[in-house]
């Protein structure tokens, strides 16, 4: 296990498999900019199976159990099923999950559970079709994320559901989402919206809090804390008083936990991103193809962590914001 220098053990990493989308939804990838012209990374540009399951192993050499695989949108990469069980063979890795919009679960759900996956985060933003087309660009009703998730829970994989909440975009689908999830016993998680990237415009006063989101919540079905399942976990959870169901509210914004921070990132072209928010990424790609040895990668990803100092959400204030040259989301996945 290494730890930086405030003490944040590295014990989980998300890999974007890949930086492209079928949805274009308006808080991540707005069409506008993400167009026909825009410019995803290459076939060779991206690293291969092989390349990330070596990074992989290098991380879990280094204490890492859990592993995460996003986008753009992850079901998007040819064979995945087969990335994950590559990563499933490592040693030492005992969780691989998956985040997802869901529209091409009902063709791989079973084949990934097969491969070893054992969780899917499903992102919906809105149980009311006419949101949900505003919101994902595509105007895909909800009605194929719903037969998504209905085959990942058939394929045996947990589910949670992920909805990013913004002023003026889905406040109203909150109370509906709520209630829709609590009857089918999925625990739905509600993101604060953040200023990642610099093409979503983000503005502080479109950020629905977390006390917002409980309090409208907690007016209709009583809610309860819950304690954390484990250190780090990033969402704060609620439980309903009247049923074991639960929520939880990641709260980026409002309630910073840059100090409980224990994941890396890797983006699709192999850069290592320490935090979220980060300017720049380190080259692992680059380093592994110019033939350095096992060592010395490894050595590097330990060095990185060892000087990392990511306190972003902690110090944010709407200067910071407006200097910063963020990446995107749909680029490093989350
Ligand atoms: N395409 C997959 C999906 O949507 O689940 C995986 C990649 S997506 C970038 C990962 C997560 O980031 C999704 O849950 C999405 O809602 C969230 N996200 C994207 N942009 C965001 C933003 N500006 N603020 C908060 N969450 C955001
Ligand atoms: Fe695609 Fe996910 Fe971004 Fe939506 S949030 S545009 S589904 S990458
Ligand atoms: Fe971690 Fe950076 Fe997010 Fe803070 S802002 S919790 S350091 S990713």
């Amino acid at each position: 296990m290494i730890t930086d220098r405030w003490d944040r053990p590295l014990k989980d990493i998300r890999i974007s498999v890949i930086d492209q989308c079928n949805f274009r939804c308006t808080y991540c990838m707005p069409a506008e900019i993400f167009g026909p012209d825009f410019r995803f990374l290459d076939k060779e540009e991206l690293l291969t199976f092989e390349e990330i399951t070596k990074l992989a192993r290098f991380f879990a050499g280094h204490g890492v159990e859990k592993i995460r695989l996003t986008g753009g949108e992850p079901l998007l990469r040819k064979d995945l099923d087969e990335l994950i069980r590559q990563l499933n063979d490592i040693a030492g890795i005992k969780d691989i999950a998956l985040t997802t919009n869901a529209m091409l679960l009902p063709k791989y759900a079973g084949k990934l559970k097969e491969a070893g996956l054992k969780r899917v985060n499903v992102s919906l933003d809105a149980i009311e079709d006419e949101a949900f087309k505003k919101i994902n660009g595509r105007q895909v009703a909800v009605k194929p994320v719903l037969k998504g998730i209905a085959a990942a829970k058939k394929a045996g994989l947990q589910v949670k559901i992920n909805m990013v909440v913004k002023k003026g975009m889905n406040e109203d689908q909150i109370l509906p989402m709520a209630e829709f999830f609590k009857q089918e016993h999925i625990p739905l998680r509600f993101i604060e919206f953040m200023d990642v990237g610099a093409t979503n415009g983000w503005k502080m006063d479109e950020v629905i809090t977390m006390k917002e989101i409980i309090e409208q919540i907690g007016e209709h079905f009583p809610l309860e804390p819950a304690d954390a399942a484990y250190y780090g976990e990033v969402a704060k959870r609620y439980r309903y008083k009247d049923s074991a169901d639960e929520i939880g509210i990641i709260s980026s914004i409002t309630q910073s936990f840059c100090s409980s921070c224990t994941r890396a990132r890797i983006s699709a072209e192999g850069k290592f991103y320490t935090c979220l928010f980060a300017e720049q990424g380190y080259d692992l790609k680059d380093l592994m193809r110019s033939g350095a040895s096992d060592e010395k990668i490894k050595s590097e990803i330990k060095n990185i962590w060892l000087q990392r100092s990511d306190r972003y959400s902690d110090e944010r204030t709407e200067e910071t914001v407006r200097g910063k040259k963020r990446i995107e989301m749909s680029y490093i996945g989350g």
